[in-house]
């Protein structure tokens, strides 16, 4: 069961940039309930009173019974994107945007062996109906994972279990009725959910 979901926003600079927005000076946190994650293969069902969902692809760090990060995944930061702009004009939290049900797929789960190795080396994508949209790597990361993890452990309750999504990279873009999405950290997690 996870409890929170930590996310971290405009992580990679040509993503904040894509979206009109400033690179941050220090880590933006927002959060998704616990209860948005969805295993990989579940069918993905969204309302219509949440407009354009856009797919946002982000390694999610899993907290340990320790909160040292052992295990990440690939992992949706799905965000409702016409509704977060209206929010963001009305000075309103955006929590609607992003912590709807079925907010955060999830992915295979991969033990970390080197974290720093991982950082400097690993590289996730997103397709959509077999289309490269996303390409990423984790050493253009505005702040790395190990500057992430100490950010979150000294200023919010963490808990083990919780998950922290890393930021995206640019090439966000909207989902359709239909589309079949394949999320992967190239050669270690991979998911999989189809759009009803
Ligand atoms: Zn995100």
């Amino acid at each position: 069961m996870i409890q929170n979901i930590w996310c971290v926003g405009r992580n990679y600079a040509d993503h904040a940039k894509e979206l009109g927005n400033a690179v941050p000076e220090k880590p933006m946190i927002f959060l998704k309930a616990g209860s948005c994650a969805v295993e990989s293969g579940q069918p993905l069902r969204f309302p219509s009173w949440l407009g354009t969902i856009h797919h946002e692809v982000e390694m999610a760090l899993i907290f340990d019974e320790h909160l040292e990060i052992s295990q990440a995944a690939v992992a949706l930061d799905l965000t409702a994107r016409d509704l977060q702009t209206q929010l963001k004009k009305q000075s309103y939290p955006w929590t609607l945007a992003k912590s709807f049900p079925q907010a955060c797929p999830l992915g295979s789960r991969f033990a970390i062996k080197n974290l720093s190795e991982l950082q400097s080396r690993g590289q996730i994508q997103l397709f959509i109906n077999e289309e490269l949209r996303q390409n990423g790597n984790f050493r253009d990361m505005v702040f790395p994972v190990n500057q992430l993890v100490d950010y979150l452990r000294s200023h919010l309750p963490v808990m083990p279990g919780d998950l922290l999504m890393t930021g995206t990279p640019a090439g966000v873009g909207p989902l359709e009725p239909g589309d079949l999405i394949h999320a992967e950290i190239v050669g270690l997690s991979e998911g999989r959910w189809k759009v009803e």
